[in-house]
């Protein structure tokens, strides 16, 4: 029987990930995909899964040879369960992964890229002992945080391999998938030679991978990812969930409008995005809302609806829900039914919204 050299994308697509950072990674994929199919070592030997987690996890293309391989659409959820994502990880290995025994070879030992830009909203720690007791000596981890904002202290207890993938710089998605592809590449060219050791990384370009030597100081779990704000709302209209997402300008914004400079001074989170999502977004959240909410005084900017294009989508409902509004007078709330009577205030009084775990 062929040896194959079993590849895992362990993604996360929680909110924070939501818009630009998912696309990209879809593209990503497919890339990598087709890079790898022109490589005849990788040809013959690499097989690929791809998992995707938010507040729960889902395989969503199990381990498949190369020219069978079509890349998915990366789906979106709430949360950021790093040690549900392990455990179903480590499920999958133990599913699918073929053991050497003393009368077979098994399959080269696996690569797993973990790709997440948050702090984990589960506990993980059972999982981590779990890893580190049965996985670590026998899978490659390399654990890649997208924009430096996962845990890279937690990171750095599940894997040697932490890299530090800066997503602002030039092309920057283009250039990993590039840098992906060649360590596979490269893996596969060791592993054809017989030699089923620690993963060979290609070459990181400095400024856009960065290897990170020790995280001192642990990050407490604190159940929710504070560089973002996010929220789901739910079209009026249509019914369909979207993400309103802010960040966290911490002063980095410039302007020279006195209005913006004004609000940049008194509210700590700025609209970064909003993006349609599928009903298939429930699936995939945790139970439960983060219990912590943010005040609408502390937001700047409000979108439209990326659904049916009304002016307001961070209307909130007496239930406490987010919908979309089209302006003042009466609207039914997609998600509990309510008619709520809204006013346009401009200035407004301010009240909170309960947020998203990230
Ligand atoms: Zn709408
Ligand atoms: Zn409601």
């Amino acid at each position: 029987m062929m040896r194959r050299l079993p590849i895992y994308f362990l993604v996360d697509v929680s909110e924070s990930m939501v818009g630009k950072n998912l696309y990209s990674l879809e593209e990503g994929i497919g890339a990598i995909v087709s890079t790898l199919r022109k490589d005849p070592y990788a040809l013959e030997t690499a097989f690929l899964s791809v998992i995707a987690f938010a507040g729960k996890a889902k395989t969503v293309v199990p381990l498949t040879e190369l020219v069978a391989f079509y890349p998915p659409e990366l789906p979106a959820g709430g949360g950021t369960a790093l040690g549900a994502a392990l455990s179903h990880l480590m499920d999958e290995i133990d599913r699918t992964v073929v053991v050497t025994t003393p009368n077979r070879k098994g399959d080269w030992r696996p690569i797993v890229f973990l790709l997440t830009d948050g702090h984990p909203t589960d506990d993980p720690s059972k999982a981590l002992d779990r890893w580190n007791r049965s996985y670590r000596n026998r899978v490659n981890m390399v654990a890649v945080s997208i924009g430096g904002g996962a845990d890279h202290t937690l990171l750095k207890r599940l894997t040697d391999e932490v890299i530090v993938f800066n997503d602002s710089a030039h092309d920057a998605f283009a250039r990993f998938v590039k840098w992906v592809s060649m360590s596979i590449q490269s893996q596969s060219r060791s592993v054809s030679a017989g030699q089923d050791g620690k993963v060979s990384l290609a070459k990181a370009e400095p400024g856009l991978l960065e290897s990170v030597e020790n995280a001192e100081g642990l990050t407490p779990f604190a159940g929710v990812d504070d560089r973002y704000a996010v929220f789901v709302g739910k079209c009026s209209k249509k019914a369909l969930p979207y993400v309103v997402k802010y960040e966290r300008h911490m002063g980095r914004i410039e302007t020279s409008d006195p209005v913006l400079s004004k609000l940049l001074q008194t509210r700590r989170y700025a609209l970064d995005a909003v993006a349609p999502v599928k009903n298939s977004y429930f699936e995939l959240s945790d139970s439960g809302d983060s219990g912590q909410s943010v005040s609408s005084g502390d937001l700047i900017g409000q979108p439209n609806c990326p659904h049916c294009g009304a002016r307001f989508a961070m209307a909130v409902c007496q239930c406490g829900k987010i919908n979309c509004v089209d302006g003042g007078g009466d609207h039914t709330c997609p998600w509990c039914g309510q008619v709520t009577t809204y006013t346009i205030s401009e200035s407004g009084e301010h009240f909170d919204i309960g947020r998203g775990r990230g």
